[in-house]
């Protein structure tokens, strides 16, 4: 099926038609600007999971989790989770963050990555962004260095890495933790290296729905520190010590374990897993029609008053989890009203993101004067991210690269 079946509308009632415009054609199917890509074998594998009586985490959890590990193929262990937010929880925790302590991350960035620091009672300290990349710029993070910070959280934004060696000079000249938000990174090559085996401390990555491969909700922590992958593991599940249980299961009957902290309820079902373990054996398949859809939008729009997205270099590799575009001030339309347009074309876009700085909440509980952001502003006022998926067709992708020919004349 490809994204036209799907997102074909329901059949016009007769009572609206008088009203619609006078075509002779229907109007194109809405292009979503992201969709999962769910096959028969997901499917199967939840039904098979239904069908064993084991539905919550148990030996589907187990696998997937060795099957992250295997496709990283480093010495880290791979820890599942309901959402990445839940493990960026975890991963601060495991660190030792508390009251009184600062955590940097970008404005450029989902709600989630500076929400875990509250839930902690620790200040995220939200910073600027590198203007090329949209990543965390290490010069902003360090100016923001103070002696409180404890961390650091870089985004790899759209799903390209941050300045790593930079960023993990600075932690180590400083002392402070890396907790990557690999949300977008999945997977991410970072000079030859994937993202998830790179000398932080903690790498968390998502399996939300939208992202580059999905379990409906789902996450993964991935660690090297044994000591940290102990305490992640009892965090999230209640603070049940599963050392004590171990310990005492032979001596004791079934019904015994030990809660030794006041644990959280992170845990992903093996129903979710068995989704994974399938979209992972197609995660090559997936990236490289991410490459192919973001290479032709790179052909295609060159000439429009457009900034593309940047090319990493060397031996890094983009996961193209969003392909999103800044508009040029020579542009004849702004962004906001460029969406609507596109909209009216039948095609959806989004913007990745609001910055933090301008949120509500974050205005009013962060360090977040706009000045201080310039470069997110400006990218913020200018981007949008358009539809890529990899189920998209060469002929929805043709419809919007003419249509932004048709809106953006030069
Ligand atoms: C999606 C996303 C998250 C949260 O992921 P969930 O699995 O939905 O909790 C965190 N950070 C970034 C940058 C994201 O895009």
């Amino acid at each position: 099926m490809d994204d036209h079946q799907l997102a074909e509308p329901a059949a016009t009632p007769a009572t609206t038609l008088a009203a619609a415009p006078a075509t002779a054609t229907a109007a194109p199917p809405f292009l979503p600007f992201a969709l999962p890509d769910i096959g028969e074998e997901e499917i199967a594998a939840v039904v098979e999971c239904l069908r064993s009586g084991w539905v919550t985490t148990g030996p589907t959890a187990r696998r997937f989790e060795a099957a992250f590990r295997d496709y990283l193929g480093a010495d880290v262990q791979a820890i599942s989770v309901n959402s990445a937010t839940a493990g960026l929880h975890l991963a601060l925790e495991s660190l030792g963050i508390g009251p009184g302590d600062e955590v940097i991350v970008p404005t450029l960035t989902f709600t989630a990555t500076a929400e875990v620091v509250r839930y902690l009672g620790a200040q995220p300290v939200l910073v600027d962004v590198d203007a090329v990349t949209l990543n965390m710029d290490p010069r902003a993070v360090e100016a923001a260095i103070t002696p409180r910070t404890r961390a650091i959280v870089p985004v790899h934004y759209a799903g390209m890495a941050c300045d790593m060696d930079a960023l993990l000079a600075l932690a180590r000249r400083h002392e402070l933790r890396v907790v990557e938000d690999a949300a977008h990174a999945f997977p991410t090559r970072y000079r030859g290296r994937l993202v998830g085996t790179l000398e932080s401390d903690i790498t968390v990555f998502s399996f939300y729905a939208n992202k580059t491969m999905t379990t409906g909700e789902g996450g993964m922590v991935v660690v090297r520190d044994p000591e940290l992958a102990r305490r992640i593991r009892l965090m999230r599940l209640h603070g049940i010590s599963q050392d004590a249980f171990d310990r005492y299961v032979s001596k004791t009957p079934a019904w015994f374990y030990e809660v030794v902290a006041a644990g959280f309820k992170y845990n992903l079902t093996d129903i979710a897993a068995a989704i994974g373990i399938e979209q992972l054996k197609k995660i090559d398949r997936f990236l490289e029609q991410r490459q192919r859809l973001a290479a032709r939008y790179d052909e295609a729009l060159a000439g429009l008053p457009l900034v593309l997205p940047p090319r990493p270099e060397g031996d890094s590799t983009h996961a193209w989890h969003l392909y999103v575009v800044r508009l040029r001030e020579d542009a004849a339309l702004q962004r906001d009203e460029l969406i609507v347009r596109l909209s009216e074309l039948g095609i959806g876009t989004s913007v990745h993101f609001i910055p933090l700085h301008r949120q509500p909440y974050w205005r009013d509980n962060c360090v977040s004067a706009p000045e201080r952001f310039p470069v997110a502003e400006a990218a913020f006022g200018a981007m949008l991210t358009l539809p890529l998926y990899t189920r998209m067709t060469d002929a929805s992708q043709e419809r919007v690269i003419h249509a932004l020919h048709e809106l953006l004349p030069c």
